[in-house]
């Protein structure tokens, strides 16, 4: 008995475009035996989200209160952690940054990971290093404690056989960078990811981190894949994300 107890880094509440208030995401998540975490969708180009630097105020106001981890998912694409001034940077226990979008050279907006189609003559595997073109600038960018779901690709390309998206190039380029810049990769219970992936992030040397990304009353907490991954690969307990001992990069 260790009395270590895993934290889930990565949830929604009604705040963005979880279903769940923050006192019934704190008390849900408990009851599974987990510590909680509250982390927001603050971001522009989300429909429900947290879009100002003073909104980003409030909602730390918010949560200051309560006994969570208060973190928040931002959108690499996105300007607002590009506004975000020092004081409320210091006041997340951990940021997270996601590649929701990716930019595409010679199109106008990114390229959304929730989009139908690809543009025309981009095929998976031109995609797929334009993708870590931007998770590179991601990793040395951004000022994030973890990246959100690591193997999360737009729809059209999503089911396609993982070997032939994840080559030993592409998956040794994202964990270089994240070694590099000292970003945590996420074990997503939303977006599960391969366990080859996983174990070459861990013998890197790149940290882990638990993410439900839970949106609903059913999610939130739910941390039994992750965890298990994370072992399997052989990491100890002690050594996964905990954004009281390892967050947050502006407190370091
Ligand atoms: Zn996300
Ligand atoms: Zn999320």
């Amino acid at each position: 008995m260790t009395g270590w107890t895993p934290i889930d880094c990565h949830a929604h509440t009604t705040m963005s475009d979880g279903e769940l208030t923050v006192p019934e995401l704190i008390e849900l998540v408990r009851a599974r035996g987990v510590r909680p975490s509250v982390t927001d969708h603050l971001s522009t180009d989300v429909s429900l989200a947290v879009k100002s630097v003073d909104a980003v105020r409030a909602y730390l106001d918010e949560l200051e209160p309560y006994d969570v981890a208060i973190g928040g998912e931002f959108c690499f694409h996105d300007l607002l952690w590009r506004e975000l001034p020092d004081d409320l940077a210091a006041r997340f226990t951990h940021r997270i940054g996601s590649l929701h979008a990716v930019h595409v050279p010679g199109a106008g907006r990114p390229l959304s990971m929730f989009r139908r189609t690809l543009p025309d003559l981009l095929t998976a595997s031109k995609y797929m290093d334009l993708h870590l073109d931007d998770l590179e600038r991601l990793a040395s960018e951004m000022p994030v404690d973890i990246l959100a779901h690591p193997t999360l690709l737009p729809l059209p390309i999503r089911n396609l056989p993982t070997d032939e998206l994840w080559t030993d190039a592409r998956e040794e380029r994202m964990v270089d960078a994240l070694f590099d810049a000292g970003i945590a990769f996420e074990i997503s219970n939303r977006y599960r990811p391969h366990e080859r992936l996983v174990q070459r992030a861990y013998d890197r040397g790149v940290q882990l981190s638990l993410g439900s990304d839970g949106h609903t009353r059913a999610q939130v907490g739910d941390l039994a894949f992750p965890l298990e991954l994370a072992k399997r690969v052989g990491a100890e307990e002690s050594s996964l994300f905990d954004p009281f001992v390892h967050g947050t990069r502006a407190a370091r």
